[in-house]
This record gives C-alpha cells, structure tokens and sequence, in this order.
C-alpha cells in the first residue's frame, strides 16, 4: 500500500499507545489505515492480532500471505460493540437466547463465538457458512475497531510459531505491515477460547473454561474431542505454538523434575525450562523461569517459548498442569508445541 493514500503523509511504522488512555490521534490514524485496506498490528488482552478490514477481501487475503496462514484456517472477526454480532451473523432465536447469556457475562473478553455467517466475504471465513466473533477486553482494540468497523485478526505471528504477545516478538512482521501499535504486554497471553453455538462444543480452550461455560449455560459443556479429518475448527489441524527447540512436558514430584533435568545436562543438552515447582539446580546450560501460578503461566509461556529460541535452547521443559480453569488452555498449548508428555514415575 502507497503511504500516499493515508491522512497522515508519514507514520512511524511502530507507535506507542497508552492502553489506558488511548490517544485519540494515534488510534484514529491507526483506523484510517485498516478503512483503506492497510494492515495494523494491535494488542487485545489475549495475545496481539494482525488485522485488515473484515470486508475488504485484498487486504485480509494479503495478511494471509504476511503471515504466511493457510487459506482455509479462518480467521476471528473483531467487533466494538456486542451488538454489532447480530449485524454480521445469522442468528436464530434459540442461539440468540445462548449468546445474550454469553455475551453478557463474558464479554468484552476472551470468548469467541462461532456461528452462522452474514456478511463476511469468504477471504476471511475461508468459505465456511461460519464465523468466529469476538469484543476484545482491550481500550485500544475496542477504540479502533469502533472507528475502522470490525477487524478479521488471526494472531500476530507467523504461521507456526507462538502468538506475539509483546513488542519484542513482533519484530518480524515490522517490515510487512502497515503499522504496529505497542500497547504493553498482552495481559492473559494466550489466545481465546473458541465456542460453537450449534454444537456447544469448545473448539479451543483459552481463558475461559469449560467450567465457567457450563456454569452460565447450566449443562456440561466439554471440548470437541478429537482432530477430525475434516475440523469444525479448521485451525486445530494445523501444527500451532511450536518453537525450534524440542519441547518436553514433564508431571511429577520437585525431586523427579530435579533428577529428569540433571540427566538431561549430563547429555550436554543446552535446556531451558518453566517450572512451578521451585527445583533448586544451578548450572550454566539450563535456564529456569518460576512462574508462580497458572495465570502467570499462560501470560509468559510464549515469550519464554521465544527467549528460549533465541538462547538456542535445544529443549523446552515444561512442568505440566492439572486440566482444570486455565489449565486446560496451557495443556492445550502443550500439546501442539511438544512431542513428548512424561509423567515421571
Ligand atoms: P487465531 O486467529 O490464530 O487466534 O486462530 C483463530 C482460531 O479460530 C483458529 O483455530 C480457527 O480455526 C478458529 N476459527 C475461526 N473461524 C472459525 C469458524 N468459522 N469455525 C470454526 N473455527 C473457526
Ligand atoms: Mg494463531
């Protein structure tokens, strides 16, 4: 796209806006782009995402080709307002009871819902009869989305590789599109849960659980089980999060991890590890982050994922954890990532 066609003659390529007090002018500058079939790198409270008008069919199709993203993994259509859903879906009258329950406790946040396509050209649909919407929890998001219209974002990363959920991981996308606003760290930092209307079935957990799903909607509500040959979710086909060191996820006690670890040194391997368990091991070729909890987990799993690239780590250990909450988005993660789940015995 030729700089020429946007309001402002000359645009850093990475901005800085305030997540609490967005800047009026910047973001207003940041939607001129994406009306006029530009790409804008934004935060939202999940992980970064890429975006191009949800309607303009050239520049969703080349924000595939930035992100390298197969053509039939579609993408989530970002809304600023819960009612515009209604604008860009088919909704029957038994799934607007749903979504209304839905969308009023857990939006704006974390949830995407799938359902039946209005108006969305198939660029970004990858010619489902679907699509996935989400309100983003985030200022900036939500005050450019209500000056651009909705935004089809897939994540911010090249294909294959972990979300960007920082500045820092961002870098390789700075030469290909139009503008990156840097709005701090994403604060959950992993990607949304995705929910089916039709078939009340989690296509992929995230922040929102099954608990907290079943809970509103008054029946158990699961995960779909496995990856079909034809997903519902067509992104669960595809090989996500994986960094280029072998990731290992272990369960068990402090003095099996410990144990696991030292053979793993004496096998000169260059380790890095995220552990809850406070394991007491000193020596130069691993390096561990603590991460105190599951929250934080899920907030600093793909940044350490990249750091640990970045020292050339040859394997990522990882302890794994109990299947519940978060949980079940951090397993999620893992398996896509990993070869290997231990359970040390
Ligand atoms: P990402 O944009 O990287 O967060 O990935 C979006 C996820 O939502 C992918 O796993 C997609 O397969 C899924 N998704 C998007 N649209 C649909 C849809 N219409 N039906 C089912 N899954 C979808
Ligand atoms: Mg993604």
């Amino acid at each position: 796209m030729k700089n020429s066609c946007w309001t402002m003659e000359k645009i850093e390529k990475i901005i800085k806006i305030n997540r609490r007090k967005p800047e009026k002018e910047k973001i207003e500058a940041a939607a001129q782009i994406i009306k006029k079939g530009g790409i804008v790198v934004f935060p939202t409270e999940t992980v970064y995402g890429i975006g191009a008008s949800a309607f303009n069919e050239r520049a969703i199709k080349r924000l595939y080709k930035i992100k390298g993203r197969p053509l039939d993994n579609p993408s989530i259509i970002h809304i600023a307002r819960k009612k515009d859903i209604y604008d860009i879906a088919d909704i029957s009258k038994k799934d607007k009871e749903i979504i209304e329950k839905l969308v009023k406790k857990f939006w704006p946040g974390p949830l995407t819902l799938v359902v039946k396509n209005k108006k969305i050209p198939a660029a970004a649909t990858a010619g489902l009869d679907t699509v996935a919407v989400r309100m983003p929890a985030n200022k900036i998001a939500l005050e450019l989305i209500k000056r651009s219209g909705p935004i089809a974002a897939p994540s911010a990363n090249i294909s294959g590789k972990p979300s960007g959920t920082s500045i820092e991981m961002l870098k390789e996308l700075a030469e290909k599109v139009d503008l990156i606003i840097n709005g701090g760290e994403s604060k959950i930092g992993l990607e949304s849960t995705v929910f089916d209307i039709r078939t009340k079935k989690i296509l992929r957990p995230g922040k929102i659980s099954p608990e907290q799903l079943s809970k509103i909607l008054k029946e158990k509500v699961t995960k779909i089980k496995k990856i079909l040959k034809k997903p519902r979710s067509p992104g669960m086909k595809y090989k996500h999060y994986s960094p280029d060191a072998k990731v290992i996820v272990l369960f068990g006690s402090k003095n099996k991890i410990e144990k696991f670890i030292e053979k793993m040194i004496n096998k000169k391997f260059r380790i890095g590890a995220i552990l809850l368990k406070k394991i007491k091991i000193k020596d130069e070729k691993v390096n561990i982050k603590f991460v105190k909890n599951l929250d934080d987990y899920a907030k600093n799993l793909f940044k350490f994922f990249r750091k640990f690239d970045e020292m050339k780590c040859d394997v990522i250990i990882c302890e794994g954890v109990k299947e519940k909450g978060i949980g079940h988005a951090i397993m999620d993660r893992f398996k896509k990532a990993s070869e290997k789940l231990i359970k040390l015995k």
